[in-house]
């Protein structure tokens, strides 16, 4: 976006939230913030970012995980992602406003949700060293049956360093018959393998280059193995994933910061 098309985007934005009033995604009270101040405190108390999480993963470690700052999984199969930053476990306050977007096909909480991100995270990532971000594709077809991409309907509302350039066309998937949500990690591996590819115009444009791939949901993180895996088949040298939620293992014993 053109300097003078994003000011022009803010002054639109500043006006519509004083002329027309909207509710909170988490609590629905109506006010003129997409978060309201009692939700934006019990996230800052209560968030991933709280506790002490894998470097790698973004899994809350448990206290015998925190000397090597990476988790069991992670220690005995390095993924291959590098890093990975969460705003929220999917267990959170988060989790409803996620459905709305995904399932409801309600796309303004997709820009609440993005604002949330910018409020917590924004800051703190916009100087990452990379060079692209990438959404996790939805094949051609469910493309077509949902009618956008969640993943890119956030990423291409968060705020990144302006040396990151989005890139929504650069990675795709096939289509596949098989349901994606259930199964164990090694049953979802095996599923996606070969799902994804990158475009070939875009090829010579991720060799060398830190690339950042952006997902609404990181379960058993075998999505994002297998497309860190293609990035870097393709010449990628880092790959970090920014996720809005993160599964919890279950019944997970997790250190919290003091
Ligand atoms: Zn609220
Ligand atoms: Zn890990």
């Amino acid at each position: 976006m053109s300097p003078l098309a994003s000011t022009f985007q803010a002054i639109f934005t500043k006006i519509i939230s004083v002329a027309l009033p909207t509710s909170c995604i988490v609590c629905e009270t109506f006010q003129n913030k997409t978060l309201c101040s009692a939700c934006v405190q019990g996230i800052t108390y209560q968030g991933l970012f709280n506790y002490e999480c894998c470097k790698q993963c973004n899994i809350a470690l448990d206290s015998t995980e925190l000397i090597h700052q990476h988790c069991r999984q992670c220690e005995i199969e390095p993924p291959n992602y590098d890093e990975t930053h969460c705003l929220d476990c999917y267990t959170g306050a988060l989790q409803t406003a996620l459905h709305q977007l995904k399932y409801q096909k309600r796309l303004t909480f997709a820009h609440g949700l993005a604002n949330t991100w910018n409020q917590f995270l924004g800051d703190q990532l916009q100087y990452t060293d990379a060079s692209y971000l990438l959404p996790v594709p939805l094949s051609t077809q469910k493309l077509c049956s949902r009618g956008f991409n969640q993943s890119w309907e956030l990423a291409r509302r968060i705020q990144c360093g302006p040396h990151i350039t989005k890139l929504p066309n650069a990675l795709r998937r096939h289509h596949h018959r098989q349901h994606q949500a259930s199964g164990n990690r090694d049953m979802r591996s095996r599923a996606i393998q070969g799902m994804f590819y990158i475009e070939e115009k875009y090829r010579p444009t991720i060799e060398n280059q830190t690339i950042i791939v952006f997902d609404d949901v990181m379960t058993s993180g075998a999505t994002l193995n297998e497309i860190a895996g293609v990035l870097k088949d393709n010449g990628a040298s880092r790959v970090i994933n920014w996720v809005l939620l993160r599964t919890p293992r279950p019944a997970q014993l997790r250190a919290q910061h003091v």
